[in-house]
C-alpha cells in the first residue's frame, strides 16, 4: 500500500499485522532473550531505514557558531526550537558573543527572552553560562565533553549537541524523544539519559551518532508520538517490538503523523 499523495514521504502506511504482545500486554518491548548480536543487526537495520525515512533530519535551532548553539539549545528547554529561533536574531545581534553576554542588562535580556517562557531562571543560566565561559575559556567555547559539562547549566544532553553540530565531534542526543523511542525499539530498558547514551553507543556506529540522533527526534516528533504513536503508518514496524501501541489501522494512523510545521511542539 502507498501513502496517499499528500502524506509526507515519511508516513508510510503499514501492511495489516496484529499488535505485538508486548503492545497487547503492556509489557516491556525489550527482550532479554535477544542476543546482543541480534539486537546490533536489528537496530543497524532500524538506523538505516531511519536514515531513508528521514534524509533531512538536522539540528533545527538556528545558529552560526559553537556559542550560539550552546545558548539556543539551553533556551530551547520547555520551548520550541521555533520559538528560540525567533529570539536568538535579536539577543546575538545585541550580544554577539560570551563577553557581551556576561556584561548583559538582566532587565533588558529578560524581556528578549520573555517569548521562550521561564525567561528568569533562562536569563540566570546564560548569563552564569557566558560568565563561566569568559572566566575560565576565554570567552570561547570547549570543544571537549569533560570541560562543557563543568558550565552551569550544562549537561551531556546540551554538550552533545554542541559537540555534534558545531564541532564534528559524534554525540548521542538523549532528549525525551530518544529515550522514549530507543525503549519503545526494544534496544534499552535504561530510563537514566546517561545509561541510554552508553547502551545505545553499543549499537550504533560513532560516526553516525549525531545524525541519528537527528532522525531519531525527527520520528519522535512526527510518526512515534508519546501519547498516540502512528503504528500503522511507521516505517519502522516490522522491526519494532512496540508496533501496536498506537493505531495500526493505516487510515487511521496517517491522521496522526505531523508534518514539520506541526510537529514542532518541543
Ligand atoms: S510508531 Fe509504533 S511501530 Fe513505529 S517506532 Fe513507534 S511504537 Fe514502533
Amino acid at each position: 500500500m502507498s501513502a496517499p499523495a499528500s502524506s509526507p514521504a515519511y508516513a508510510r502506511p503499514t501492511r495489516a499485522r496484529r499488535p505485538t504482545p508486548a503492545a497487547r500486554t503492556g509489557a516491556s518491548p525489550y527482550d532479554p532473550g535477544e542476543t546482543p548480536l541480534a539486537r546490533t543487526r536489528r537496530a543497524r537495520r532500524m538506523a538505516r531505514e531511519l536514515t531513508v525515512l528521514h534524509p533531512d533530519a538536522h539540528c533545527e535551532l538556528d545558529f552560526t557558531n559553537a556559542f550560539e548553539l550552546l545558548v539556543a539549545t539551553v533556551l530551547s528547554a520547555q520551548t520550541t526550537d521555533k520559538m528560540v529561533n525567533k529570539v536568538t536574531p535579536t539577543l546575538f545581534a545585541r550580544y554577539p558573543d560570551a563577553v557581551a553576554l556576561a556584561g548583559a542588562d538582566r532587565e533588558e535580556l529578560e524581556t528578549i527572552l520573555k517569548p521562550t517562557g521561564f525567561f528568569r531562571a533562562k536569563a540566570n543560566s546564560v548569563l552564569g553560562l557566558s560568565q563561566a565561559l569568559v572566566e575560565r575559556f576565554d570567552g570561547e567555547v570547549p570543544a571537549r565533553m569533560a570541560d562543557l559539562v563543568t558550565l552551569p547549566g550544562v549537561g551531556r544532553k546540551t554538550a552533545n549537541v554542541v559537540l555534534g553540530n558545531a564541532f564534528g565531534v559524534p554525540g548521542l542526543t538523549v532528549d525525551t524523544h530518544f529515550g522514549r523511542l530507543v525503549r519503545r525499539f526494544g534496544w534499552t530498558e535504561e530510563e537514566d539519559p546517561v545509561k541510554v547514551e552508553a547502551e545505545i553507543a553499543q549499537l550504533v556506529p560513532k560516526k553516525e551518532w549525531t545524525d541519528f540522533s537527528h532522525r531519531v527526534i525527527f520520528h519522535g516528533r512526527r510518526v512515534c508520538h508519546a501519547k498516540k504513536a502512528a503504528c500503522g503508518a511507521c516505517g519502522l514496524a516490522q522491526w519494532c517490538p512496540s508496533f501496536g501501541i498506537g493505531p495500526v489501522d493505516p487510515e487511521l494512523a496517517l491522521k496522526l503523523v505531523k508534518t514539520p510545521t506541526a510537529s514542532d511542539t518541543e
